[in-house]
């Protein structure tokens, strides 16, 4: 039978609905269930029903519909045929497993029951059957314990207790100890807990059983552990769990059965052997609950671990033979790893689910890889089978996966990799500290520019608050430090120097280690390992970059960034953002007297000095990037983000300028904005001091002639002016530029190639994009302006509300790590097509944080951009990122 919402499989089921393979329809262990046994494997008979009724369910919270009761009905006859015994038949019961089953694996994540069917009756007749009475009431007992937890909601502590008790009173160690009448008083008292926890007996109606379990796992789609692991995974709400209810086979009858779990390749490695567990006499939930320490699977497993207990190769050779055929059957069929869960019955070897395995980036690259040398695969599906994101795994130092951790409490994982490192509170004491040669951990409420040095002087950054583009988390990638942010339960004591975190208390100076790939913090160090990019890395992403179209380009602003970004691929600088080069030490001051200076000739003073340091910033830059397109955006931040505010910069100010304090702070009060984003910043401020932009430009032309006569190969500088709104603002600044070309190119004797263009990070910049390229000639998406600018969000308080956003699916994910493609996107693709119709083939980019991740990468591609540009650590990810969305 099959038909809309349940679907049989195994036996004589016909398997020739096209939604039985929809894994949207029927979850994925349904359909690889069906899957399974239409190719002859050895798969128990049941049936799925789909995740539909699941979400009816949940929004109708009605009763079921008498066309469903009738279908499972129908598709239970089945399963009776099938397997020759007959559900709440006393002389030869059916028993069944109903279990979740969502489109997207979520292990352990929705609840499972097993030997439903059994009651005082037709566990007599499991008894007779089998002719194994204790196995029959431990049967029983297993299915109460599970059927309350699970359904009745009965605190699976008092069962456990109770069996303790039992053990005790009979003297014994090991649950295999219990006799069949042991178990039998066990299930007497297990039904006496049951009535008195639930005010109601145990049901004894299969039927009643059944259904119960079905509406548990319906439920557990909205239990708070599956929300959390689908906030985490990035899985939406709103596609429910399918149920798959199966004839039970049973691992527990005695020696010559056996339950496990088995990879077909070693996930946490790649290494192409058998990689599982399994236990003699034991039903499935014994492997994954830890109860029981399984064996290895096979001979040469177990002899590595220098182990005693027999491997499954050994011990039951037939069986293993067999289970050895299945797996090479499922890889050449699915071409992939499978994860595996099997139970061999009295000799015979069966199938209980099958699935593409999770495995670590290094496995998924290893056999990617492998499987093109195979034959199993070609290169495009190697690249479409690692995911991007997964490489961060392998480009950053991680933490040893078998080191003790004491976790303190957990945040935003804002940029990936660990680092181990002494507290400290703030950047200048970062900075003393490192240079003594000590690691540290900056430690902030959040993090603004004036931290830039000492988050650069630290091995990885904490906030208490900030979401994932805050200051931290944008700085904290772009400079490859671990970073996690908005780790709420932090709070910071200056005065005292120290911080609690939670109940617990930390002192500045007490060592922390932080994994910004999963937000945790921990005491104390915690031992890593170094990334190892080795000849699988290589061989993939040449692959990719065979196969992509658009350019990568990286965000970066020192030296080493940009030579990092090259080794990890990238072809050119997408932004440089200069205000970075402005807190240097030694600048911050020369910078801070440009600000406060009274008037233009007093800004051009302290411009003068800072020329030649801009100047040595881009020739380092542009001989790293010789040959290359540079990117290099002016002045975009408000100008008060670099004003002192302790005394003692005040003072050592006002030693340097000859100005007194009170006149510095009257005219550091005068900068003080009410919404800076919004305010006095980007092209803004080369519209009023067009000397800033004037110095710069100058900078950047020095340094490409010096570059150009020294390698005899010029840079490409891209101007590139940031915040602009109108035509007119760029057309303005534009000029400025290209005076200071003119001037340079005159004074040095040297001519070079450089456009001048624009951000587009503002939604009216976006709508005249067609004028606006009139002037400019090349277009760069700031997508973290334009994102804050078009949806009205600060991009620094979002992280307070979005995460509720995102529970609620108002957002699928925050759009300020993927681009909201309904909205932003549209701003995006209008600029591109009106940019296009004013200048044919102006060239096009993106800069913001969204140039780091698969989705928007993917957007890019579809929108025909040329390039996208990621912090150093995240080219290798837009290389294969942009690789999968030109072969989709
Ligand atoms: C942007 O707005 O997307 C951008 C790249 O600029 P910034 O993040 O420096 O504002
Ligand atoms: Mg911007």
């Amino acid at each position: 039978m099959s038909n809309d919402t349940v679907f049989t499989f195994g036996g004589n089921a016909p398997h020739s609905n096209a939604r039985q393979k929809d894994k949207t329809v029927v979850g994925g262990k349904g359909a690889n269930l069906a899957e399974m046994a239409s190719i002859g494997l050895p798969v128990p008979p049941g049936f799925t029903i789909a995740t539909e009724e699941c979400l009816k369910y949940l929004d109708q919270g009605a009763d079921f519909s008498d066309k469903l009761r009738a279908d499972v009905a129908e598709a239970l006859a089945h399963v009776e045929r099938t397997v020759g015994k007959g559900f709440g038949d006393a002389a030869d019961p059916l028993l069944v497993s109903v279990r979740s089953g969502a489109a997207v694996s979520m292990p352990g994540m929705m609840d499972t029951v097993l030997n439903l069917g059994l009651n005082d009756e037709t566990v007599e007749g499991l008894a007779a059957t089998s002719g194994d009475e204790r196995f029959a009431w431990d049967s029983y007992r297993r299915f109460i314990q599970m059927y309350s937890d699970v359904v009745l909601g009965v605190d699976h502590g008092l069962f456990e207790e109770a069996l303790e008790i039992a053990k005790e009173d009979n003297d014994y160690y090991a649950d295999t100890e219990m006799s069949a009448d042991d178990w039998k008083s066990l299930v007497a008292e297990y039904k006496r807990i049951v009535t008195e926890e639930h005010d109601a007996p145990f049901p004894q109606d299969p039927n009643e059983q059944l259904w119960g379990a079905i509406r548990a796992v319906f439920d557990s789609w909205d239990s708070e552990r599956a929300k959390i692991y689908r906030r985490l995974n990035d899985i939406p709400h709103d596609m429910g769990t399918a149920v798959n209810v199966q004839a039970m086979v049973f691992g527990n009858m005695g020696e010559t059965s056996a339950t496990g779990v088995a990879f077909t390749r070693d996930p946490s490695t790649g290494e192409r052997a058998y990689y599982g567990e399994w236990l003699v006499n034991a039903q499935g939930e014994d492997v994954v609950a830890g109860i029981r320490t399984p064996q290895y699977l096979t001979k040469a497993a177990r002899e590595a671990a220098n182990a005693k207990p027999l491997s499954m190769e050994e011990a039951m050779p037939e069986a293993y033979g067999e289970l050895a055929r299945v797996f090479d059957l499922l890889e050449r069929h699915y071409r992939d790893m499978q994860d595996i869960e099997f139970t061999v019955q009295q000799g015979k070897l069966w199938m209980l689910q099958t699935r593409s395995g999770k495995r670590t980036a290094k496995a998924a690259l290893k056999m990617a890889v492998e499987m093109v040398g195979e034959g199993l695969i070609d290169e495009k599906t190697a690249i479409l089978r690692v995911d991007p994101m997964a490489l961060d795994q392998l480009l950053h130092p991680t933490l040893d996966p078998d080191a003790p951790r004491d976790v303190l409490t957990s945040g935003l994982p804002a940029s990936p990799g660990a680092a181990s490192g002494k507290i400290v509170l703030d950047a200048d004491t970062a900075e003393v500290w490192a240079n003594r040669g000590e690691k540290v951990i900056l430690v902030r409420v959040e993090t603004s520019p004036e931290d830039i040095h000492g988050m650069h002087a630290a091995v990885g950054i904490l906030t208490a608050r900030g979401g994932m583009t805050s200051h931290a988390a944008v700085v904290a990638r772009g400079m490859g430090r671990p970073c996690v942010s908005g780790a709420s339960q932090v709070s910071i004591a200056r005065e005292g120097r120290v911080l609690t975190i939670g109940n617990r208390e930390l002192k500045e100076g007490d060592t922390i280690t932080i994994d910004g790939s999963n937000g945790q913090v921990m005491a104390g160090e915690v031992a890593t390992i170094e990334p190892e990019l080795a000849g699988d890395f290589g061989v993939l992403m040449e692959w990719a970059d065979k196969y992509r179209r658009m350019r990568v380009r990286t965000n970066a602003e020192t030296e080493a960034d940009c030579r990092m970004a090259r080794q990890f691929g990238a072809e050119g600088i997408g932004l440089c953002r200069t205000e970075h080069m402005f807190f240097d030490a030694d600048r911050i001051s020369l910078v801070r007297q440009m600000i406060l200076a009274e008037n233009e000739a007093g800004r051009r003073a302290a411009l003068d000095r800072l020329l030649p340091e801009q100047r040595g910033d881009f020739v380092k830059i542009f001989e790293v990037m010789v040959g290359l397109p540079c990117t290099i955006r002016l002045l975009d931040p408000p100008l008060h983000e670099f004003l002192p505010h302790e005394d003692a910069d005040f003072v050592e100010l006002a030693n340097a300028t000859g100005r007194d304090v009170d006149q510095l702070k009257r005219r550091a009060g005068e900068l003080h904005e009410f919404n800076p984003m919004l305010g006095h910043r980007g092209c803004r401020l080369g519209i009023t001091y067009p000397e800033i932009y004037e110095m710069q430009a100058r900078a950047i032309f020095e340094a490409a002639c010096e570059v150009a006569k020294a390698s005899g190969e010029a840079p490409v500088p891209e101007i590139m002016i940031p915040l602009v709104a109108t035509r007119r603002e760029l057309e303005i600044l534009k000029g400025v530029v290209d005076k200071a070309a003119q001037e340079v190119f005159a004074a040095s004797g040297t001519t070079i190639e450089y456009l001048v263009g624009t951000m587009i990070e503002l939604p009216r910049a976006a709508l005249m994009a067609g004028e606006i390229a009139e002037v400019g000639e090349f277009f760069s998406f700031g997508t973290n302006d334009l994102t804050q600018t078009t949806l009205g969000v600060s991009r620094d308080d979002a992280g307070r509300f979005l995460t509720a956003y995102v529970e609620k699916g108002i957002f699928a994910r925050d759009p300020f790590v993927s681009l909201d493609v309904d909205g932003v996107g549209q701003l995006v693709e209008i600029a591109a097509e009106r940019g296009r119709a004013t200048r044919q083939g102006i060239k096009l980019g993106i800069c913001g944080e969204h140039g780091g991740d698969p989705a928007s990468i993917a957007f890019c591609e579809k929108t025909g951009l040329d390039y996208v540009s990621a912090s150093p650590y995240r080219v290798p990810i837009a290389r294969l990122a942009a690789a999968q969305a030109s072969l989709r």
